[in-house]
């Protein structure tokens, strides 16, 4: 499962282009919040600078990050009451410490060569919500106008932010201040010193830090850069704020969710497909908060700046409705998401619907493209995918739940591929050249796709060992005359696979199951279907990726994680998971010599992005660090220690767990079922982990055996092997603050 987007090409691109208001005009609101949403996102939208004050050694403090200006700013005018932005043009000193994180401060000698950000600058360009106005300018009215480069600045700042991070900067704001957030949002991009350009971020409430950084175990800030030859932001610094660090706690970024999306009803018209995916999205909704006005939601973040993907092919909506009646939405060229304003506020539990129109270029036409069967070459017909498989329609926070219904408007000659139950498949009335089908399901996900190709359709009631229950399992394939896919061979390892685990880890709580042919060079495991590449040659790499993705079902679906910390419990587990089903399908020694390779890849240097960099993968930083250990210093680490290093340490607990005499492992799997129980439908953490497996290990032989024959006080060796297989955890989180 493939779900951290690694925006890492070669290619080069810069192209200019125009930034088209979709909100343009209006006047500087002079109110405060709800009443007039719109023409204070249009004021904020505007930038418009109105006075300037002389600075002379004036000092900003903002959490972490310490500023020092000589120079002029230029103010913004008033919007909702209070100054929201300012330009600075002079000379300007930048610092901020690490927090007390060895990741943190190695991943700064690893990207910057510092033990600190410093920097200094000559232009920046802020932007908040907080009492910011009132520190610079200490009461002393200014006055004046501002200079065409002031202007200039203010007015390129957030198309390039809107570029390069996908973060609409004045929805950002308008969220703050039309919903009453408190503490406020800062953001400040320096530029024109030692380091370049460089943006500090503050967001209390951790809406940038998820919605386009995937930084979503509670981060409140971000120092960060952007590089053009990788498509994405180098993250220089990731951190809590200054009082969490007091705290010593911290909260989960979900704590901040603003809405519950308790299910999707979704029309999807796909007639054109080559042209225009449109669709229909409804959304029951409950408000999680009072004072809700402004809901950010995220769609298209899965498109690259690569080829102006995200400009180009984005879901724009079209028009949108609140229980019928009108709705206002924000989306801006290259936006990463779109902003829903209500009418009026909501209240806590609060329920609603609201339903936008969207369309985009969406899917990709694979017709003609070529992949590689063994030592042949194969043209391939016109399959549709989404060119982001998670990222078509719009969500709230990160991995929330909901149920799904999906309708397919399509030509006859396609059949649609997506998770749940098909309800139906028919001919659109009279019309015998169009067909209709429907899916629903009806368990609560995270996520769906869906896929349409001149697919047949490989059936196979398959009936499952644990409680004996019959259910259907299909490959959507291609026409034998187009590619040989042993369908036989790839629904059989799917069932097994199925069947092994279920009986290892709990019954498959699902009602289908399904993989569909994917032509490219890795899988998904959406809840009730696979998206793989036909892998049906007998080999342990096939085993333990179709098993992979199979266990999938109960590592990412049944039970998914909290935040990217936590994401090695879906990949590590899954990897784990597929090297028990290789050693029972193949033999023991495939899984020993790929647990050998895992450990050689653990110990090798990483791979870095100009060839290889000094010292092991596995010294880059414990695993619950997951897709910040990608840097352009260490391009493989977040695969090798996520997929690799969580699957041994899954080993280490098997063997733990494992009656040293009898060589029985039960008790390992009973864990495992109780975890997958305890967390069923929900999230699990690395720490509600560590929870489980300790509970269950204090009754393992090993730790009984240990307890009667040392007493309470002894037992050394083992309770240091217990420590170590925590260790192996816990490493560099020595507390939720730490990291
Ligand atoms: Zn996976």
């Amino acid at each position: 499962m493939r779900f951290f987007k690694c925006r890492y090409f070669r290619c080069l691109l810069a192209l200019a282009l125009g930034f088209l208001l979709l909100f343009a005009g209006g006047a500087a609101a002079q109110q405060s919040a709800p009443g007039n949403a719109m023409e204070i996102y249009a004021a904020l939208k505007k930038a418009e600078l109105v006075s300037l004050m002389r600075a002379e050694n004036v000092v900003l403090k903002r959490d972490r990050g310490e500023m020092t200006f000589n120079g002029m700013f230029y103010f913004g005018a008033p919007i909702g009451g209070k100054v929201r932005s300012a330009v600075f043009i002079g000379k300007g000193t930048f610092r901020a410490e690490p927090p007390a994180s060895l990741f943190e401060r190695e991943n700064l000698q690893r990207l910057l060569k510092a033990d600190k950000v410093e920097s200094d600058f000559q232009t920046a360009v802020l932007r908040f919500t907080d009492d910011t106005y009132e520190m610079l300018a200490k009461g002393a009215p200014p006055s004046g106008g501002a200079t065409p480069e002031a202007m200039k600045l203010a007015a390129g700042f957030e198309p390039r932010m809107l570029k390069e991070t996908g973060a609409n900067i004045s929805a950002r704001q308008l969220v703050s201040i039309a919903n009453q957030e408190t503490p406020g949002f800062f953001v400040a991009q320096f530029d024109k010193g030692e380091r370049g350009r460089f943006t500090l971020l503050l967001d209390y409430q951790t809406r940038m830090p998820v919605a386009n950084f995937d930084i979503n175990g509670g981060e409140k800030g971000l120092i960060f850069a952007y590089r053009k030859e990788m498509f994405g932001n180098d993250v220089w610094l990731a951190f809590y704020s200054l009082e969490d660090y007091q705290k010593r706690i911290v909260s989960y970024s979900d704590a901040f969710d603003l809405i519950a999306i308790s299910k999707f009803t979704m029309n999807a018209d796909v007639r054109e497909p080559r042209k225009t995916l449109r669709l229909t999205v409804g959304m029951d909704m409950v408000s999680a908060v009072d004072h809700l006005r402004v809901i950010p939601l995220v769609i298209n973040e899965g498109l690259s700046e690569y080829d102006n993907d995200r400009l180009k092919k984005a879901m724009r909506v079209k028009s949108a409705s609140l229980g019928g009646g009108p709705l206002d939405v924000i989306q801006e060229d290259w936006e990463a998401g779109l902003t829903l304003v209500l009418p009026a506020a909501r209240k806590a539990d609060e329920k609603f619907s609201a339903e936008l129109f969207l369309e985009g270029n969406f899917l990709r036409d694979e017709a003609g493209n070529v992949i590689l069967r063994g030592f042949s070459v194969v043209s391939l017909p016109d399959c549709l995918y989404l060119r982001s498989n998670t990222s078509w329609y719009p969500r709230h926070g990160y991995l929330k739940r909901s149920i799904f219904q999906m309708t397919f408007h399509h030509r006859k000659q396609y059949r649609i591929a997506t998770v749940g139950t098909r309800v139906r498949e028919e001919f659109a009335g009279e019309n015998k050249s169009e067909m209709v089908t429907e899916y629903r399901m009806d368990h609560r996900v995270a996520f769906v796709t869906f896929a349409m190709g001149p697919f047949e359709r490989y059936a196979e009631k398959a009936k499952l060992q644990q409680g004996g229950a019959e259910i259907p399992i299909e490959f959507n394939s291609l026409s034998g005359s187009v590619m040989p896919i042993k369908e036989d061979f790839i629904v059989a390892e799917m069932t097994n696979a199925l069947n092994f685990f279920s009986v290892m880890f709990g019954a498959y709580p699902y009602p289908t199951f399904s993989a569909t042919f994917h032509p490219f060079g890795f899988g998904q495991g959406f809840p009730t279907m696979l998206m793989i590449p036909p892998t049906d040659r007998a080999s342990k790499y096939t085993y333990v990726f179709v098993a992979h993705e199979t266990a999938h079902q109960w590592w990412g679906n049944v039970v998914a994680w909290r935040s990217y910390r936590d994401q090695w419990l879906s990949e590590g587990f899954a990897e784990y998971s597929g090297l028990l089903y290789t050693a029972r399908r193949d033999r023991y020694s495939s899984q020993v010599e790929l647990m050998k390779w895992m450990r050689d890849q653990l110990n090798a240097p990483p791979g870095t992005e100009l060839g290889i960099g000094k010292g092991r993968v596995t010294d880059i930083g414990p695993l619950i660090l997951g897709q910040r250990l990608f840097t352009r210093e260490s391009v493989n680490a977040y695969y090798v220690l996520t997929y690799y290093k969580g699957a041994l340490v899954l080993r280490m607990l098997h063997f733990l767990f494992t009656n040293p005499s009898t060589g029985d492992g039960q008790p390992f799997f009973d864990m495992m079922s109780d975890f997958v129980k305890r967390h069923k439908d929900g999230w699990a953490t690395t720490e509600s982990f560590m929870q489980v497996a300790s509970e269950h290990f204090v009754r393992t032989p090993r730790q009984r055996a240990e307890r009667l024959v040392h007493g309470a006080a002894a037992g050394g060796e083992l309770r240091q092997g217990q420590e170590r297989a925590r260790d192996g955890v816990r490493a560099g989180h020595a507390d939720a603050v730490q990291h």
